[in-house]
């Protein structure tokens, strides 16, 4: 039997969720979250972009605005009402200072437990390449869980009246190829597929197939990956990192 993965923890009352751009999270996160926002959770997302570079047959300037839109009604599907954008500049994030500062302000504005990104790896699984947007974010994230603790490292923050947030207790990346960590896909899965459906715009501009069968196959497929390793349940995976 595969070595099993641990549940997630669940004695938190806030998470926030900050990834690149609109859709990031509705590959299978959202189907947890919607599972954590049925037990009275509160759950936020922060995205650094509106994914305005995503869609090959439409300029930024239009895409933009209706990736916004489908972003928010993503996250209603699955009971998250605060959607932020953090305005930088799709496809080329850059990782640093100012991207850590951005998140870490996000975070003390939030004073979340548990922070959720997207996989900082530079593969997905080892096979495909990752790109460097979802790199740079998930590392900046990562980062920013301490830095939004620390007074010292971007005082302006504290200067804005965002005082320090030193409760951060664990990074969960998902997507990660090395998880340890699951939650059961099964109460939030047709909820993450809608959540999917809402990027309509950016699905249809995706594939040929039916849409909603296209959401449900892909859903399904990965939630199905990680059964063996918790007792034959789908799941959605995370790699934790105890802060
Ligand atoms: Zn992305």
């Amino acid at each position: 039997m595969a070595e099993q993965l641990a549940p997630m923890p669940e004695d938190w009352q806030r998470a926030l969720a900050v990834v690149a751009h609109p859709d990031d999270l509705e590959y299978g996160c959202a189907a947890a979250v919607a599972h954590w926002t049925d037990g009275g959770r509160e759950v936020a997302y922060v995205l650094a972009t509106r994914g305005e570079a995503g869609i090959d047959s439409l300029e930024p300037a239009i895409s933009g605005p209706l990736r916004e839109a489908e972003q928010r009604a993503s996250a209603e599907v699955v009971g998250v009402s605060s959607v932020e954008f953090l305005d930088h500049r799709d496809g080329v994030i850059e990782y640093g200072p100012a991207l850590r500062r951005d998140i870490a302000a996000a975070i003390r504005r939030h004073r979340p437990e548990l922070v959720i990104t997207l996989n900082h790896r530079d593969t997905w699984g080892g096979t495909y390449r990752n790109t460097p947007d979802h790199v740079a974010v998930g590392r900046a994230a990562l980062d920013a869980a301490a830095d939004a603790g620390n007074r010292w490292i971007f005082p302006e923050l504290g200067a804005e009246g965002l005082v320090p947030w030193d409760g951060v207790r664990w990074v969960a990346v998902f997507g990660s190829d090395r998880p340890t960590h699951a939650v059961d896909a099964e109460p939030g899965l047709e909820r993450g597929i809608r959540s999917l459906l809402a990027h309509r715009t950016y699905v249809e501009a995706l594939t040929e197939e039916d849409p909603e069968q296209y959401c449900r196959n892909l859903l399904t497929d990965g939630v199905g990956q990680a059964a063996d390793r918790f007792g034959g349940r789908p799941a959605v995976t995370f790699e934790l990192f105890p802060c």
